[in-house]
Parts: C-alpha cells; sequence; structure tokens
C-alpha cells in the first residue's frame, strides 16, 4: 500500500486524499488514453528540491500533444502545483504522479476535441523502487516473451496510461520466473528498454544505449548521458542485441523510480563480475550527489520549493 499523505490537488484544487476520486465512467479507465509523468525530489541543503521539473512538465505536455490531449491547465498553474503538492505534504523526499485524464463524458473510442480532461497530481513517499539491495548489489533481470510495443502500434515518446500494459505483462513474467526487472526488445529483435527504464551497457569499455525509438525518451537517461560525459567517458546510441547484453562488462537500468540500478545478471548470465562495474558505480554516486544537492554542478537541474 502506499502511505497516504494529506493532500491531492486536483482540478485546480487541494484536495483531502480521501476525497481524491473519480468516477467509474471515467474515459481513461476503459480505454487507457490518458497521460502520467513520475517525478522525483530529494532532501536538499536547501530543503526538498524536485528534480528536473521543467523536463517533467515540457513531456507531460508532449505526451498530451501526441495524443491529441488538450491539457486545460497553463504551465505556470501546473509548475505551482506541483510545488504545492510538495509543500502541504511536509515530506523531504518523495515522488510526484501528475495524470493527464479523460473524464466521464461520452463513451466509445471517438474521443471529440471537447471531451472533458481533468488533471490531478499526487505525492508519496516512494524509496528504491528495485529494492535497497537491488541499488547497492545489482538486480537479475529477463528477457521478455512479450515484445516493447512497435513504434506504429504505440507512441512510445509519450507516457501513455495504457502503454503500460505491455510492461505489467513483461514484469509479471519475469518476478514470476524468480527474477528482479524485465527486459523487452523492441519488435525487430534489438534490446529495447525495462518495463520502465532505460538501459546501458558498457561493452569494450564503452556506455551504449538504446537510441529513442522504441523506447521512452528517459530523463533520468538523459541525466546519466551528461553525467557520464562529464567524467569522460563517451556514449554511444545505438542498437545492440541480446547477446551483446550477455557479454557486456557492465549494464544499468535507469529511471526517476529506478534511479541509477545496476544490473548484476541477465537470463542466468553473469553481466562482468556480476556486481556493480566501476563505471556503473561512478554514475551512480554523482547521479545521488546530483539530485540531492550535494555537487555544485546543475543546480538549474533542482527546484527547491
Ligand atoms: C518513465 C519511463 C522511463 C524512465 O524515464 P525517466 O524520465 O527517466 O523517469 C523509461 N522507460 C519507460 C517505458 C518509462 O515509462
Amino acid at each position: 500500500m502506499v502511505d497516504s499523505v494529506a493532500k491531492i490537488w486536483m482540478n485546480g484544487q487541494m484536495v483531502d486524499w480521501e476525497d481524491a476520486k473519480v468516477h467509474v465512467l471515467t474515459h481513461t479507465l476503459h480505454y487507457g488514453l490518458g497521460i502520467f509523468e513520475g517525478i522525483r525530489y530529494y532532501d536538499t541543503p536547501d530543503g526538498p528540491a524536485i528534480f528536473r521539473l521543467t523536463e517533467h512538465l515540457k513531456r507531460l505536455y508532449d505526451s498530451c500533444h501526441i495524443c491529441r490531449i488538450e491539457v486545460p491547465y497553463a504551465w505556470d498553474t501546473l509548475w505551482n502545483a506541483h510545488l504545492d503538492v510538495v509543500r502541504v505534504n511536509g515530506l523531504s523526499d518523495g515522488y510526484i504522479r501528475p495524470v493527464v485524464y479523460l473524464k466521464d463524458g461520452p463513451m466509445g473510442l471517438l474521443v471529440k476535441e471537447d471531451h472533458p480532461v481533468g488533471v490531478f497530481i499526487a505525492s508519496w513517499a516512494w524509496g528504491a523502487y528495485l529494492g535497497e539491495e537491488g541499488l547497492k548489489k545489482g538486480i537479475s533481470a529477463k528477457i521478455s516473451s512479450f515484445c516493447r510495443n512497435h513504434v506504429n502500434a504505440m507512441m512510445s515518446k509519450a507516457k501513455v496510461n495504457g502503454a503500460y500494459v505491455n510492461s505489467i505483462l513483461a514484469k509479471r513474467e519475469a518476478i514470476q520466473a524468480g527474477y528482479d526487472e524485465t527486459i523487452l526488445l523492441d519488435t525487430e529483435g534489438y534490446v529495447s528498454e525495462g518495463s520502465g527504464e532505460n538501459l546501458f551497457v558498457v561493452s569494450g569499455g564503452r556506455i551504449k544505449t538504446t537510441p529513442l525509438t522504441s523506447v521512452l525518451a528517459g530523463i533520468t537517461r538523459d541525466t546519466v548521458m551528461t553525467l557520464a560525459e562529464e567524467l569522460g567517458h563517451e556514449i554511444v546510441e545505438t542498437r545492440f542485441t541480446r547477446d551483446e547484453l550477455y557479454i557486456a562488462e557492465e549494464a544499468f537500468f535507469t529511471g526517476t523510480a529506478a534511479e541509477v540500478t545496476p544490473i548484476r545478471m541477465v537470463d542466468d548470465r553473469t553481466i562482468g563480475e556480476g556486481k556493480p562495474g566501476p563505471i556503473t558505480k561512478a554514475i551512480q554516486d554523482v547521479y545521488f550527489k546530483v539530485v540531492k544537492g550535494q555537487d555544485p554542478r546543475h543546480r538549474d537541474w533542482l527546484t527547491v520549493v
């Protein structure tokens, strides 16, 4: 269960946690067309600070644009609402989940321009998504029998609610089989990403990540690419196969929820030495320093609430 907090921002108002409800005929609940984001805020020396809010909010609007959903609130309104949700609930660090959804209105698959649209922004405490132990020691992953959505079947640049059926099917399959997370291949058989994480490998001393085709353009992916370059590494965005992953020196997941999580095993093959490698550890270390405001660089990524 999610530990409740006091308030949720819903359609322009701060409402009590128990009162943040939708009708059963909420369109998004039936057909999955809705947009969400996942954002974290961390305890910094200046107090709680939201990490890369500008980029997350931009992606929220972009996702809506892709899906032709008109966000009924101006940028500044939603920006301030995110800050208010953090302030009012008084946590020093946590997760923020804005959702743009189609309210109850006409049913059926023809969504008209004037379909009523709602927005809520919830926040709760959320520790290491793949476990504290996973962050430290690395996790195991299984290549899924499910493919990542084809680029023309689902819009991969948009965080669309309905797209996560694909992720849930893959994740449950992997967990059921005894692994910690899943890795999906794209419809051509190349490595794509995790259920909600981008994927990096260190191969021949170079860092590789999947290009922005079948994968979501992760903000953590972008952060890690920047930080890795500052550490002096070259990053190559290129397709690679599952067997290249098997023989990689290092591998890791990135995501707002998963942060930087090392991968120690894929399909029962040890990755590198079966523990977080030196490049992964260095990137993870600088990532946590940056998000927690303990690094003088990239302070512009932090919005103190
Ligand atoms: C949200 C998400 C990610 C990670 O994106 P971040 O912006 O880093 O949180 C990666 N892949 C998928 C499929 C996602 O939904």
